[in-house]
C-alpha cells in the first residue's frame, strides 16, 4: 500500500509547487479566511501551511490520510474552474508517503486538536494537541526517501519562483482571503483580504490606478481576461507574469511571446509588464492530456494562439493609453 502511495505521489507531486498547490486548495476548500505558508529552501526542506478553516475531527483527520478519502463532491464550482483538481482524495496520502509529514487539525466544536505524524507514509505518532481551530500541515524533507525524485528538484530560486507565482495567482483569484508567505524566515508577502481582484493586483505590484488596466477581450470561443501593467511599468526582466489556460496555472512561452509582441508595437523589444492573464480557448485547441501536475500546456496551433494574444493585449493597451 505504501508503494502504491509512493507511485501515486509521483503523479501528484513532482516538486514543492505541487505540494503547495494541493494543500492551499484544501485550505481554500475548508473555507479559510487566513492561509499562512512558510517555506525553507524553496520548499525542499520544509513546507508549512496553516489555515483557519473548518478543520477535521480526529476521526476525519485519520481518514483523510487514507487514499480516496475525499469528502468533496464538487461543491466549489469557482475553484473547480480556476484550479485543476486532478486527484480527488489522493493528495494527502501521496504527499505523506514521500516526506516527513505531520498534520494537526481542530474543528470548532472541539477543545483539543489532533496531530498525526508520518514518516514516509508510516504513522509514527498520533496525539491530542492544543491548537486553534483549523488545520496545519507540515512537509519536511520532500523526496528524502525517493532519490530518483530528489535528483530532479531544481535550485531553491527556481522552486521558490514556481511557488511564488502560483500563490500570487491564487491570491488574486481569492482576494477575500488573507495570504501570508514567508521564505527562510523572511516575510515575502502578507496580503490582507480585499474587496476585488483589482484591489489585490494593485497591492501586489504596488500599483495605483494609472499603472494598469483590466483585460477583457473576446473573439469567438477565445477569451482573454485579467490585468496588465501599462507600458511605463514594463521591464526587461519581469518578475511577475502569471498565466492560466482554461483554469489551469501554466508557464507558457506562446502566451508570453504574444504579450511581448504586443508591447513591441508600443515599446522596446523584450519588455513586458506585470500581468495576470486568464486565457480561455475551445478545449479542442489545447492538449487536455497534459499532465495535471505539470505547469506546461500544449496548443495545437501555436501561431493562432500567439496571434490572438498579441491582438487582444495590444487592443487592451491601446484602449487604455488613448
Ligand atoms: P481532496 O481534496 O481531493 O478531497 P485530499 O487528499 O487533498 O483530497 O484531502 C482529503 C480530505 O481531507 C479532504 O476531502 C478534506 O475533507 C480533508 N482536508 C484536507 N485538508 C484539509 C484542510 N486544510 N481543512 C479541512 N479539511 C481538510
Ligand atoms: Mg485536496
Amino acid at each position: 500500500d505504501e508503494l502504491i502511495n509512493q507511485i501515486k505521489a509521483g503523479e501528484v507531486v513532482e516538486r514543492p509547487y505541487n505540494v503547495i498547490k494541493e494543500l492551499v486548495e484544501n485550505s481554500i476548500d475548508a473555507g479559510s479566511k487566513h492561509i499562512s505558508i512558510e517555506l525553507l529552501d524553496g520548499g525542499k526542506q520544509m513546507i508549512r501551511i496553516a489555515d483557519d478553516g473548518y478543520g477535521m475531527s480526529a476521526k476525519n483527520l485519520s481518514l483523510a490520510l487514507e487514499r480516496h478519502a475525499t469528502s468533496k463532491i464538487s461543491q466549489f464550482k469557482d475553484l473547480d474552474t480556476l484550479l485543476s483538481f486532478g486527484f480527488r482524495g489522493e493528495a494527502l496520502p501521496s504527499i505523506a508517503s514521500v516526506s516527513h509529514f505531520s498534520i494537526k487539525s481542530r474543528p470548532h466544536d472541539q477543545d483539543l486538536g489532533r496531530e498525526i505524524t508520518l514518516n514516509c507514509g508510516k504513522r509514527i505518532s498520533e496525539k491530542d494537541v492544543s491548537t486553534s481551530v483549523g488545520t496545519t500541515v507540515q512537509v519536511k524533507d520532500l523526496f528524502s526517501g525517493v532519490p530518483v525524485r530528489l535528483k530532479f528538484l531544481k535550485s531553491t530560486a527556481t522552486e521558490f519562483a514556481h511557488i511564488h507565482d502560483f500563490l500570487t495567482a491564487v491570491s488574486l483569484a481569492f482576494y477575500n482571503i488573507t495570504f501570508r508567505l514567508s521564505h527562510n524566515g523572511r516575510e515575502v508577502f502578507n496580503y490582507k483580504a480585499k474587496n476585488s481582484s483589482a484591489d489585490r493586483f494593485t497591492e501586489i505590484f504596488n500599483f495605483n490606478a494609472k499603472d494598469f488596466t483590466e483585460i477583457n477581450y473576446t473573439r469567438g470561443s477565445f477569451k482573454l481576461t485579467g490585468f496588465i501593467g501599462l507600458p511605463h511599468t514594463a521591464k526587461t526582466t519581469p518578475s511577475h507574469f502569471i498565466t492560466f489556460v482554461n483554469g489551469r496555472y501554466v508557464k507558457d512561452k506562446i502566451v508570453r511571446t504574444g504579450v511581448i509582441q504586443a508591447y513591441q508595437g508600443l515599446l522596446l523589444k523584450g519588455l513586458v509588464a506585470p500581468a495576470i492573464i486568464f486565457v480561455e480557448v475551445d478545449p479542442s485547441w489545447v492538449d487536455v492530456n497534459a499532465h495535471p501536475s505539470k505547469v506546461e500546456v500544449r496548443f495545437y496551433d501555436n501561431a493562432v494562439i500567439q496571434d490572438l494574444i498579441y491582438i487582444g493585449i495590444q487592443n487592451t493597451l491601446k484602449e487604455a493609453i488613448h
